[in-house]
């Protein structure tokens, strides 16, 4: 038996994995990619395969008369209450649609031999693979969650995808959830030509193989768009881009209902639609400083945001004004005549969701060369504007500050250097005690990289 195609790209080749012999690579590179999931089942492979159950029949227990034998075959379980997949052997009987009205033609007796899983998978809902050079099958339980609870294998595996956006005010995210156990089984399908029945497909169960398990897994993530997540997925495989370290800016909900902090680290990958998508909006500051930064607003988490629909209500639940600081117009010639202020329309509502902030040029950024800059500019550049220029309070003198002095603004705070300083001597304040907390992970915290 023989699947001489790559588990990762699908190259055709005669390399196997040296330990269970059961998942091909065509190069050193594809086996790489699929090894955080591979190593899940690789090491205890052998000694499974050597645990087949012998086809005993119970002498009390009686084949129904339509079976005319059985086999166990291997599949792969992604358990309802377990994170790792495991390895089962699941029954397969030889059925014969033998019926009785055939007798009575010249041509019998002619059996339809059909092969069913007739253990393990009464409860189960087929679902077919879309790869059909692969014959692998899913089975996942009834659809309706009330039946069966998430499948919390899969969701481990898959942690930090989701569905993507629906739109609305309310934009939580949507992992994708199977219910109930699912089962990877391998098949195939042959046209049969049967004189009684005549042409019919005959579906024959084998063994999977440990390519399976990566073919079943991304059939079954078919649908990740986006990815947002303090740790990096190393199992699934199929976005192209490269991981970059992001920072998401919490609304008060977040804080308040799951404990995240204000800024947290999260993975996104590089072609996440915050390079690309026209809501994305580039922090001006930042831009003066020499590294752009995009800001997009993100999903709610849907933990908390079913306890305020349920009337859990902090009195503010939607604050998020820190990606407003980094977003204060600083463009000196005012081309849209929004100096000093922000896009209100669209982020200012009162109404705010999580921020996703990320390095335009796709480098690395830290959640403290965030915080940094958000407090640059609510120490220096806010009170600065209070203080010279009381006029910039009100939206109604907005656009008559002249050139010159947004000139002097520019050149005043729009200076790396002196943010640089301003980032060392925060780096201490943090470590030390700044309004009543210490933070000791600000002792790794280095400033931009400008290269
Ligand atoms: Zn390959
Ligand atoms: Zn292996």
């Amino acid at each position: 038996m023989d699947f001489p195609k790559c588990t990762v790209c699908g190259k055709s080749t005669k390399n196997n994995c040296n330990k269970c012999k059961s998942a091909w690579y065509c190069s050193a590179v594809c086996q790489k990619k699929d090894w955080a999931l591979h190593k899940l089942l690789c090491a205890n492979f052998t000694t499974f395969i050597e645990t087949r159950p012998t086809t005993e029949i119970d002498s009390n227990e009686k084949l129904p008369p339509n079976v005319v034998s059985t086999t166990y075959k291997s599949a792969i379980l992604f358990p309802e209450n377990a994170t790792i997949p495991q390895l089962i052997w699941i029954k397969s009987n030889i059925e014969s649609t033998y019926e009785e009205r055939f007798e009575k033609r010249p041509l019998t007796p002619n059996f339809h031999y059909y092969e069913t899983l007739c253990s393990g998978l009464s409860k189960y809902m087929e679902m077919p693979s879309a790869h059909n050079d692969d014959d692998v099958e899913i089975w996942v339980g009834d659809n309706s969650l009330a039946e069966c609870k998430a499948n919390r294998c899969f969701a481990t595996l898959n942690a930090g995808y989701f569905h993507g956006d629906v739109g609305g005010i309310f934009r939580p995210t949507h992992p994708i959830l199977y219910a109930g156990n699912a089962i990877a089984t391998r098949s195939i399908t042959t046209q049969h030509e049967d004189p009684v029945v005549g042409k019919h497909e005959q579906t024959l169960y084998q063994d999977v193989t440990l390519g399976d398990l990566r073919r079943a897994f991304q059939f079954m993530a078919r649908k990740n768009i986006i990815f947002e997540a303090d740790k990096k997925n190393l199992f699934f495989l199929g976005d192209p881009g490269q991981w970059i370290d992001a920072v998401k800016i919490s609304v008060s909900g977040d804080m308040y209902f799951d404990n995240k902090p204000k800024y947290r680290q999260v993975s996104i990958k590089s072609d996440h639609d915050i390079f690309t998508d026209k809501d994305t909006d580039v922090s001006h500051i930042s831009e003066l400083m020499g590294y752009p930064l995009l800001l997009r607003k993100s999903e709610y988490e849907d933990s908390w945001i079913d306890k305020v629909k349920k009337g859990m209500l902090l009195p503010h639940p939607f604050m998020n004004s820190e990606p407003c600081l980094l977003l204060r117009n600083m463009d000196v010639e005012n081309k849209d005549g929004k100096w000093q202020s922000i896009d209100a329309e669209k982020w200012d509502h009162g109404m705010d969701s999580p921020v996703l902030v990320a390095r335009k040029d796709k480098k690395d950024l830290t959640r403290y060369q965030v915080e940094a800059l958000v407090t640059y500019v609510e120490v220096f550049i806010v009170p600065f504007f209070q203080e010279h220029d009381p006029d910039m309070s009100t939206r109604s003198t907005n656009n008559s500050i002249t050139k010159n002095k947004r000139e002097v603004v520019v050149a005043k705070f729009g200076s790396s250097t002196l943010f640089e300083n301003f980032f060392e001597n925060f780096k201490n304040m943090k470590l030390a005690a700044y309004r009543g907390n210490t933070d000791l992970s600000w002792a790794n915290a280095v400033f931009f990289d400008r290269s």
